[in-house]
């Protein structure tokens, strides 16, 4: 059998390492994915001594929402300067200040979904930095296009493996393959 002959082996071999290295990047590249998704996640509501009726529970993707068109979060009302908390653990993807979010936070955690916290008064952590679920990140505040309202914690959760499934008719409803609902992860806590 030609399989068999150490020649024909080794042609293949010389014809086949780009080949390789490339199936060998793709497993790589998998193995991380398949890993981030098991990583456990313990999912605290972000807001210190905050319990679910410190949000409204229908707000998830309110049509019109101002600038935004439709609420991609869920608003975690409480006194300005209250400890915001770290919803999973996670490493700080960004930290600092846009124009609607105000001061703001962005944390990678587990299954690859990214946590967005919005309005703060102030962050204490900075990227690359490592967090674990409960680890106080910054305060709650009221700024952004949030200034002079009631302070809260405009709390988002992208995920980068797009629920293609969840898509549906209403306004950008396209975009709910990356935004899950915060209420539906929260609601049994507190
Ligand atoms: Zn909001």
């Amino acid at each position: 059998m030609s399989e068999l002959d150490p020649t024909t082996i080794e042609s293949d071999k010389a014809h086949n390492k780009t080949g390789n290295k490339k199936r060998k990047f793709i497993a790589c590249f998998i193995a991380i994915i398949i890993i981030g998704l098991l990583i456990p996640e313990q999912h605290i509501i972000p807001v210190q001594n905050a319990t679910n009726s410190d949000w409204n529970h229908k707000t998830f993707w309110y049509d019109p929402w101002g600038a935004s068109g439709v609420h991609k979060g869920i608003d975690i009302f409480a006194k300005a300067d209250t400890p915001a908390l770290g919803a999973t653990s996670g490493v700080v993807m960004f930290s600092g200040h846009l124009k609607r979010g105000g001061v703001v936070i962005a944390i990678l955690g587990p299954k690859w979904r990214v946590h967005y916290y919005a309005h703060l008064n102030s962050t204490n952590v900075y990227p690359g930095q490592i967090i674990s679920s409960g680890d106080v990140i910054g305060t709650v505040g009221d700024s952004g296009n949030a200034k002079g309202k009631q302070p809260h914690l405009h709390y988002s959760i992208l995920t980068l493996v797009p629920y293609i499934w969840r898509v549906d008719f209403d306004r950008q409803g396209w975009k709910k393959m990356f935004y899950l609902n915060p209420h539906k992860r929260l609601k049994d806590q507190g």
